[in-house]
């Protein structure tokens, strides 16, 4: 049954996390202002696939099933449902800044993969137990945390090498019911407000590390399980035109000593398929980050065109401007073509789901990462200095000041003096608060920081192809190449027919 977003936020009572934000324990998520936005900002996800206009988009058909499921939970099938998918986290996004949830998405298709992957060469059933589990995150429209980035301590060393062990999530123990997870996850989107957690390795791990090798759900309310977050967004502040009311909190996970029964161990010590999973999960996380980034795009362009005509110029007789707009059109329209060409060129897995193609999803991914400071530099220089320069909200109501100031920084006679006000505010929240420091920094390491992309693209780019190639011309001149041309990297035919690879360490 799909939730609405009321139906979710209610849902959350029947669960009691052990959460901390600043030093105090909240008694219950669902009330708790500091993670309201959180909560707004995942609710946009439930209530915009009840949207006729929007369930093409935000719902789709569980093939396995045969059930209708939130586009957040489905598993792709095809080019179409990677591009719906694409545009449904777009459309979340620009309405929430980050709906966060379109992370369930992306762990739901890289262990459909990896554990039919598992089941071939061990003969287990994970696959079963996996598929199990998913449809009823599905039928219960769940919400779930992706618990993958380790506390990781030493970079230089491997897990097993580590003075604390409990840097990564690891088994401690494995018992004939099932097994005991111990160790940090470092950084957990929405953690507070999901309903469980997916537990997965953020690195690929050797035989002698594979214990750390493990991917299991558990209920954030497990025993063991304690949540340390931050407030979402920026409740409670007036100045903070959109995340007052939309915005993400993130969470250090601690497993201490938390039983996982078997039905819900997808890896357990297989260390290959679990490398595996790394990568085919940063994949499609890299391939849904270009939509959420593009969302925010989307809220750039439009506070940018409002704040120039407030300010009184056209775009069309001030070249600069006109500049400046179309360079932040082009970096949101650019990384968001490499997402549609992922989608077109996306390999089919020999479970028949697919995987988004590596390079273009990755160059998309490295575009956003980077371009997101030239995306806020830009906005600014469209803006003016008043995007930190105004007064604060409560001046707004000072009647010694109020009327004066409306005066004096009000733009265009015809545009409210509050109008320009406002949109000023949304631009200093989205590009110079914290909260947009959250923005620049998830699109910067979020799904991986830039290296581990570079190292994805170099690869799997054909670079020797396009070496022959020149090699073939130099020693026998252009009209001798007879070799069919490639229409995308690696890639033989338009549908693709090279099996995903494993990959090392793909996500860090
Ligand atoms: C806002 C936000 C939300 C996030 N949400 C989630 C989430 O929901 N779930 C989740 O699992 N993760 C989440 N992440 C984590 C994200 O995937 C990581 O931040 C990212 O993978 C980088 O890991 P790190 O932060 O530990 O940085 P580090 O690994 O410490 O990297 C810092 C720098 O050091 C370099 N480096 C690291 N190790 C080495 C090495 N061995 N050799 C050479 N260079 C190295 C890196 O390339 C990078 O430049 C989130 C991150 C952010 C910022």
């Amino acid at each position: 049954m799909l939730m609405t977003a009321d139906a979710y936020r209610e849902s959350l009572r029947s669960l009691s996390p052990r959460v901390f934000i600043d030093g105090e324990a909240v008694a219950s998520v669902a009330d708790e202002p500091r993670l309201a936005p959180g909560i707004n900002a995942v609710g946009i996800t439930y209530d915009y696939a009840h949207r006729p206009e929007h369930a093409a988009i935000m719902t789709a058909r569980q093939s396995t099933s045969g059930a209708l499921v939130n586009r957040m939970t489905h598993i792709d099938e095809g080019a179409a449902d990677l591009l719906d998918k694409l545009e449904a986290v777009r459309l979340v996004c620009r309405a929430s800044g980050c709906a966060q949830r379109y992370l369930a998405h992306d762990v739901l298709n890289g262990l459909y993969q990896a554990t039919h992957r598992a089941d071939a060469t061990h003969g287990t059933d994970y696959h079963q137990r996996f598929l199990s589990w998913m449809h009823a995150v599905q039928d219960r429209d769940l919400a779930l945390g992706i618990a993958m980035t380790d506390a990781k301590g030493d970079r230089s060393k491997r897990p097993g090498r580590q003075t604390r062990r409990d840097v990564y999530v690891h088994i401690a123990e494995r018992r004939p019911d099932g097994i005991v997870l111990r160790g940090t996850k470092a950084i957990v989107t929405g953690a507070p407000y999901m309903h469980e957690f997916v537990v997965l390795p953020c690195r690929t791990h050797t035989a002698e590390d594979a214990d750390f090798a493990v991917c299991c759900a558990v209920p954030v309310d497990a025993p063991g399980v304690t949540i340390v977050a931050r407030p979402a967004g920026r409740p409670g502040e007036a100045a903070a035109k959109f995340s007052a009311t939309y915005g993400q909190t993130t969470a250090v996970v601690i497993f201490d000593d938390v039983f996982v029964p078997h039905d819900r161990i997808f890896l357990a010590g297989e260390h290959e398929e679990a490398g595996f999973l790394t990568t085919a999960y940063a994949t499609h996380h890299r391939h849904t980050c270009i939509g959420a980034r593009a969302g925010f795009g989307d809220l750039l362009i439009g506070a940018g065109a409002l704040m120039i005509e407030a300010n009184g110029l056209d775009p069309d007789r001030h070249g600069h401007i006109r500049d400046a707009m179309v360079d932040l059109i082009t970096i949101t329209e650019g990384f968001y073509a490499c997402g549609v060409a992922a989608s077109t060129y996306c390999t089919q897995d020999p479970v028949g789901s697919v995987t988004p193609d590596v390079v273009f999803s990755n160059i998309g991914k490295l575009l956003l990462a980077t371009k997101i400071y030239d995306m806020h530099r830009l906005a600014h220089q469209v803006s003016g200095g008043l995007i930190v320069a105004l007064p604060g909200p409560d001046e707004d109501h000072n009647p010694e000041t109020h009327a004066s100031l409306a005066a004096v920084l009000g733009g265009r006679d015809d545009i409210p003096a509050a109008q320009r006000l406002a949109v000023s505010r949304l631009i200093e929240d989205l590009t110079v608060s914290h909260q947009a420091g959250w923005y620049s920094v998830i699109s910067l390491h979020g799904g991986g920081s830039p290296e581990a992309m570079k190292r994805e693209i170099w690869r799997h780019y054909p670079v020797r192809e396009k070496a022959d190639l020149v090699q073939t011309l130099l020693d026998r001149g252009v009209l001798d190449d007879t070799r069919p041309g490639s229409r995308q990297p690696g890639r033989c035919c338009a549908r693709g027919c090279t099996e995903p690879q494993r990959l090392a360490d793909a996500a860090e």
